[in-house]
């Protein structure tokens, strides 16, 4: 195949892969007795993952003329619209974000679709002797884990304590330099890892940047 071919091909499969997880999100809301949202949202943040900025920089490389691609960009935001309206509207209702407890060392803020670990603080030290620190965890592929001393530290923690996410959130924004990624500031809802679409651009090994798209189709960077 000439190289255009084999460009065309590969959009095409792309394109077959946008299809699949838009109508397996549109089955999962439809189950019976009740929507799968967890699933849905799954597969529309995998449907964002898909047509994220890779697929957009394959599309601007190809062969393919402009009014195509911009043809096809509207057909699939168009297909996925009516998902993620109904999406938004059980995540109104369910809305899983709280502060669970793990154990005495462990908080965990709870991703709003499945109620599973969105953002975690966890009690560490770095070296035996060194005092303890508090380790938040981040969607950034760089920076996994962040840690937090002295005291903000102490106001994190008693924060965390009286189970207030939202002020926990404001807390990480207002004194980290990463804030908190798991949160979406367009709906101000947290997500998990399986929740966000989580696209890193990497330049050789460098790391460009990394964005990560909620369920519901917003875009926020990473780091
Ligand atoms: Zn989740
Ligand atoms: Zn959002």
């Amino acid at each position: 195949m000439v190289p255009d071919a084999i460009a065309r091909t590969a959009i095409v499969s792309r394109l077959d892969d946008i299809i699949a997880a838009i109508s397996g999100a549109d089955r999962a809301l439809d189950k019976l007795p009740r929507a799968d949202i967890a699933e849905a949202a799954r597969l529309t943040a995998n449907a964002y993952y898909i047509g994220g900025r890779s697929w957009r920089r394959q599309l601007a490389e190809s062969d393919i003329p402009a009014a195509t691609l911009m043809a096809v960009h509207e057909e699939s935001t168009r297909a996925i619209e009516p998902m993620v309206r109904e999406l938004e509207r059980l995540l109104v209702a369910a809305n899983h974000t709280t502060i669970r407890r793990d154990g005495e060392l462990e908080f965990v803020i709870t991703c709003a679709v499945c109620g599973g670990e969105a953002v975690t603080f966890s009690r560490a030290r770095a070296h035996t002797d060194s005092p303890i620190q508090l380790v938040v965890s981040s969607l950034s592929p760089v920076t996994v884990f962040r840690p937090i001393a002295g005291p903000r530290m102490k106001d994190l923690v008693s924060l965390l304590e009286r189970g207030n996410a939202g002020a926990v959130i404001a807390h990480l924004k207002e004194t980290q330099p990463g804030g908190c990624d798991a949160h979406c500031p367009t709906c101000d809802r947290v997500y998990c890892r399986t929740h966000y679409a989580v696209e890193a651009q990497w330049s050789g090994s460098w790391h460009e940047a990394t964005h990560a798209t909620c369920p519901v189709g917003h875009d926020h960077e990473v780091d």
